[in-house]
């Protein structure tokens, strides 16, 4: 008998053994800043009515496979176009996942401006879809030449175009997207998991760009846990996905909890409103910190870079005094040096300046 080394290493194609799992640190007892989750839970107000749906639930039976009831309430509370159709994933991760599986011809490619969200290429490389990265400008923005001719030269089967772009934070200009829209012989999915804080949509483009989606998702706006993404467009495109969607994606306490959570929309879109208000002291604030150069956000996050190669060192500090927050130093590139917060509670991002500013105010830490 070999051992399973051995066997691993025969049978695992080499593209997986060389990804790494997607790694999510262990924030117990410490101040979450790291993954643009809403820092509000539910209020208790809400609470009975919730667990009196979760409590009318037959987890005996199988989840509504096609999600009836919630894609009606989600047509209704996302302004969905009549010609348009939905899909549902288990987060909007699986939607990309489902995107590039069913696009998975042996010469298909996926691009994406680079650096933005990693979970496009992650899924591509997975799928055994060559990802082809092309670098934003300076600022942050598409590089539309770049872009029109990385479109001629690999005729990608799909562009993710993330709106705002996580992590950089801003939006693209819409003149550029619509151009690669109309340039590319392939899908493009606009990827609008700041909705709620951006306020920017290619909703109302779906009707004239056949092969244009939009990507929505619950998880950015107090609903992580729940794991809804949804998808918009077309219905021949969506029932080619359907197809690889494994049947009961969306389970029955998510299918109910989300309907619930959208008929009480003004609780939640006003927590948003509190977060983008958050956001823009914030900013104000980072950019007062000695060292600090930070970037203006259309999401609930903001991206700052430290001076002096001390990322790594100033993102120790905060986790020593109690706060985690992201460091994208590793990406390299027009990332190095940065770090990115995500906004919380007025307390907790004024302990997050207050640990900031001990961490850069000339202190030697570690
Ligand atoms: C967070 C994020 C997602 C993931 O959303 P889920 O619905 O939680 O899977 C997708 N796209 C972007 C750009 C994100 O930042």
């Amino acid at each position: 008998m070999a051992n399973i080394d051995d066997i691993l290493r025969r049978l695992i194609r080499p593209e997986v053994q060389a990804l790494k799992s997607y790694h999510v640190p262990d924030a117990r007892g410490l101040i979450k800043l790291d993954a643009m989750e809403s820092p509000y839970p539910w209020p208790e107000s809400l609470k009975p009515a919730w667990l009196e749906r979760l409590r009318a639930l037959d987890v005996n039976r199988y989840p509504d496979p096609s999600a009836r009831q919630l894609k009606a309430r989600l047509r209704e509370a996302l302004a969905v176009p009549a010609a348009a159709d939905i899909l549902l994933g288990n987060g909007s991760d699986e939607l990309i996942q489902m995107i590039v599986m069913a696009l998975a011809r042996p010469d298909a490619v996926v691009l994406a401006p680079v650096p933005t969200f990693v979970m496009y290429e992650q899924i591509a490389i997975a799928c055994g879809v060559r990802f082809v990265g092309v670098p934003l400008a300076a600022d942050f923005g598409l590089d539309r030449a770049a872009m029109l001719a990385a479109v001629a030269a690999h005729r990608p089967a799909v562009i993710f175009l993330s709106y705002p772009n996580n992590p950089t934070g801003n939006l693209f200009d819409a003149r550029a997207m619509e151009a690669l829209l109309e340039a590319s012989p392939g899908l493009v999915v606009v990827d609008e998991a700041y909705h709620a804080f951006a306020r920017a949509s290619f909703m109302d483009r779906l009707a004239r760009y056949p092969n244009l989606l939009v990507m929505r998702t619950l998880s950015k706006q107090g609903l992580a846990g729940l794991r809804l993404g949804i998808l918009i467009g077309a219905p021949a495109a969506l029932g080619e996905f359907d197809k690889v969607r494994l049947p009961y994606n969306i389970n029955s306490l998510t299918q109910a909890s989300a309907e619930f959570a959208l008929a009480q929309d003004e609780t939640f879109a006003g927590q948003c409103r509190e977060i983008t208000g958050e956001r823009e002291r914030l900013y104000e604030a980072l950019r007062q910190v000695p060292g600090v150069e930070a970037w203006p956000s259309r999401t609930n996050f903001l991206l700052f870079r430290v001076s002096g190669g001390r990322a790594a060192e100033v993102h120790a500090a905060l986790r020593d005094d109690g706060i985690l927050i992201k460091n994208l130093d590793g990406a390299g590139g027009v990332l190095r040096g940065c770090l990115r917060v995500t906004v919380g509670t007025p307390d907790e991002n004024r302990a997050f300046l207050a640990a900031l500013q001990k961490a850069c105010g000339g202190r030697a830490v570690g």
